[in-house]
């Protein structure tokens, strides 16, 4: 009898340094009085609060970011009324101050009539998990975001135009609103890359871009580049006297800010020439034949003599 009375002894001194020497924090709160029977003393090193100080299942709930304890209680009070096994994460408050994110899973422990007896449960420090994960997160965004900018100037690109200008045909064929959209081409780009040489014609794609995206003040505007030295803007809600206007805008703008262009034969400042477009989208018209419509403008003003617009 002392024989396993001793070796009964050993073995949850055993348990116990084995509980209490994983980075697992073991715990067990009694169900019908909500107080905790035990919690490992791995607590304290995590988040400061001394093991005694874990009274009830308050203490718990309130050592919680408050984003995370109304959802995190309830799910687990559910959770355990129902006698179903779960876990959660959430961020529990240290000592001073700050939250570390916590996986918590719980065991619910049953009596042979099957109502509730205890809470048995392991927290698990996820906050390492927890960075990469939003790490991931951001990167993911990043990503996404990227592949919709033109990698030089910063402005949407093609795809994002194509897309945009898309919703934006369904959206004014819907709601019956003139859609505008501005074809914009730089004169004689080719010539500006010859005389100032290609990096400087990089640099000066990127300054007609932050001059185009300053004119487009709405915040459904969209300023992207099409191609090359082309940009466009895709104007919503906007009519053919407003869409002239902006033309004119975006010419003059440009004009002012006396960019050298040398070797442009009709000046020695840089240009552009621009197609305007606008339709209230009727249920047979093409967005493909909008957008041709607009590029042929573009192209007759480029023949009348470029530094000019031609809407139609
Ligand atoms: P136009 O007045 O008829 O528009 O003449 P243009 O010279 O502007 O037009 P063209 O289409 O003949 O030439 C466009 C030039 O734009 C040629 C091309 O090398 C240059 N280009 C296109 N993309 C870039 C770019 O990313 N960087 C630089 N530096 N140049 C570019
Ligand atoms: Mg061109
Ligand atoms: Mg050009």
């Amino acid at each position: 009898m002392v024989a396993i009375e001793n070796r009964l002894e050993s073995d949850s001194a055993v348990y116990k340094t084995l509980l209490e020497s994983t980075r697992a924090i073991p715990w067990k709160i009694d169900w019908d009085s909500k107080q905790f029977a035990y919690i490992g003393p791995q607590i304290e090193a995590l988040l400061g609060w001394a093991p005694s100080s874990w009274e009830s299942v308050g203490d718990w709930a309130s050592r919680m970011h408050p984003e995370d304890r109304d959802w995190v209680v309830d799910f687990c009070v559910a959770q355990s009324q129902a006698g179903v096994d779960h876990e959660a994460d959430y961020r529990a408050l240290t000592r001073d101050g700050h939250y570390v994110w916590i996986r918590d899973v719980v065991h619910v422990v049953r009596r042979p009539d099957g109502t509730v007896d205890s809470l048995i449960g392991f927290m698990f420090d996820i906050s390492e998990r927890k960075r990469t994960e939003q790490q991931l997160v951001s990167l993911q965004k990043e990503m996404e975001e990227l592949s919709f900018r033109d990698g030089l100037t910063g402005v949407a690109n093609r795809r994002r135009f194509d897309a945009v200008i898309e919703l934006e045909w369904s959206n004014a064929r819907r709601n019956r609103q003139p859609l505008s959209l501005l074809m914009i081409d730089i004169d004689y780009f080719k010539q500006y890359n010859d005389r100032y040489g290609h990096l400087e014609g990089d640099a000066c794609l990127k300054h007609v871009a932050r001059v185009l995206g300053s004119a487009a003040t709405r915040a459904r505007d969209l300023p992207a580049r099409f191609g090359g030295e082309e940009f466009v803007l895709v104007l919503p809600e906007t009519d053919q006297a407003a869409a002239r206007k902006l033309a004119e805008r975006c010419r003059e703008l440009i004009l002012a800010e006396q960019i050298p262009h040398e070797w442009s034969p009709i000046g020695p400042i840089l240009t552009i020439s621009v197609g305007v477009g606008s339709a209230i989208p009727g249920h047979d018209d093409e967005l493909r034949a909008f957008i041709d419509m607009v590029d042929k403008r573009l192209y007759q003003a480029k023949q009348q003599g470029r530094n000019r617009i031609v809407a139609g």
